[in-house]
């Protein structure tokens, strides 16, 4: 007879990783499959750094996960001795009206979240930004970036040492929901569990196909620059994100890895739908001219030279919002998918929850924002 686990968790990137080790931690005997390598760079949770911030323009719903999702960073960090999160504060430019600063604004007021506003003068006075005289910053003070292959790689580090059991280039072929427990097949051989959580990332479409939530892929371009001088000015920046008045935001981080190793800069949701098994991960010299030339418009000395750029998947939920919640058809199936490219800074705490709901169906976090039968009829 195979060994029938508690959980088995599909997908061991950002989410299915933290997952796997709550639910280690918490007792459960768990196996988790990965169809690649640990802490890869195919799917969303590679590239060296994502931003953590808590001023959360997007909706001021997810601060209160976030509140918790800080205690988890932590937590994390002193239980593996690992700094996967680093506090640079954040500064989000643009006109007061825009989704970016009046969002920031809002939900920072709202749960009392430490900030200051710059007018155009003072970000002229502090920064390297070309700023026009009707755009304003919201200063984050608990802001800063994550390292994903990092906290992929502890997160899994952690499960295994509470006995999880993880196999890697193991893809998952097919599962099945029985009320007795689940199946779930790869070419290896067949796995029992009483519960399953389907964490696969941009690949939730195929794994999760009966899901009721049409979920949209998309290419995403982060590129590495070298600033032209003052690079140390650079390591010293916070995470920022600016908002043109089209509302195109474009972000950037510091140059973490010293005056060689560039800083990294890319555009908030303007990728071309792809499919996670033939994304073109080749970045043609239009798509580096065309960010180049749109950052020297604005901060000047940030990108003067093309270093490198990457390909990263977006998995775009229809209205943007998580998609987190018992399987819509099998409830001792937990699904995770649809983190519409903001969804790192969430790892820990979505490890939480999905531990939560694998164990009880429930959870104590507010995630029905994340219902994902919100999108049924
Ligand atoms: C360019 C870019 C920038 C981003 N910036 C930020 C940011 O600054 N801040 C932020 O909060 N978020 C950001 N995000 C979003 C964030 O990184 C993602 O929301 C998050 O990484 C998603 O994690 P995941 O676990 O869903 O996917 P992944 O980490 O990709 O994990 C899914 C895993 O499932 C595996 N899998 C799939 N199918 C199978 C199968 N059949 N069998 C076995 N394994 C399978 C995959 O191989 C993969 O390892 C960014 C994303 C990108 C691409």
């Amino acid at each position: 007879m195979p060994k029938r686990y508690d959980v088995i968790v599909v997908g061991l990137g950002g989410m299915g990783s933290a997952a796997a080790y709550h639910l280690a931690r918490r007792g459960r005997t768990v196996l988790g499959l990965e169809q690649f390598t640990a802490a890869h760079a195919l799917g969303s949770s590679h590239g060296g750094t994502r931003i953590v911030r808590q001023a959360y323009f997007e909706d001021p719903a997810y601060v209160p996960l976030l509140l918790r999702a800080y205690d988890l960073w932590d937590e994390v960090r002193d239980l593996s001795g690992v700094e996967l999160f680093t506090r640079t504060g954040g500064l989000y430019v643009g006109r007061p009206d825009t989704a970016l600063v009046a969002g920031s604004r809002s939900a920072a007021r709202e749960y009392g979240l430490a900030h200051d506003v710059l007018d155009a003068t003072q970000i002229r006075d502090r920064y390297d930004f070309r700023v026009s005289d009707d755009e304003v910053a919201v200063l984050e003070t608990h802001a800063g970036f994550a390292r994903p292959e990092l906290t992929v790689s502890t997160h899994l580090d952690l499960a295994a040492r509470s006995g999880a059991d993880l196999h890697f280039t193991e893809p998952v072929r097919s599962w099945s929901a029985t009320r007795g427990g689940v199946r779930v097949e790869t070419a290896a051989g067949d796995y029992e569990a009483g519960r399953l959580v389907l964490t696969a990332g941009a690949w939730a479409p195929s794994v999760v196909p009966d899901l009721g939530v049409p979920l949209e892929v998309e290419r995403q371009v982060l590129f590495w620059f070298q600033p032209i001088e003052g690079a140390e000015a650079y390591e010293q920046f916070p995470i920022w994100i600016w908002e043109d008045p089209g509302g195109q935001q474009l972000y950037g981080f510091p140059a973490i890895d010293g005056p060689d190793g560039g800083t990294k800069l890319a555009f908030y949701r303007n990728g071309a739908a792809t499919d996670p098994d033939h994304v073109d991960r080749h970045v043609r010299p239009d798509e580096v001219r065309f960010i180049q030339d749109y950052v020297q418009k604005r901060i000047p000395g940030l990108a003067a030279t093309f270093l490198r750029a990457a390909a990263c998947l977006y998995t775009n939920s229809p209205d943007l919002d998580f998609v987190v919640g018992p399987h819509p058809a099998h409830d001792n199936v937990v699904v995770a998918a649809g983190f519409s490219g903001h969804g790192f800074k969430f790892v820990p705490l979505m490890g939480e929850v999905l531990a939560d709901l694998a164990e009880r169906g429930t959870t104590r976090h507010p995630i029905g924002l994340f219902d994902p039968a919100r999108f049924a009829g």
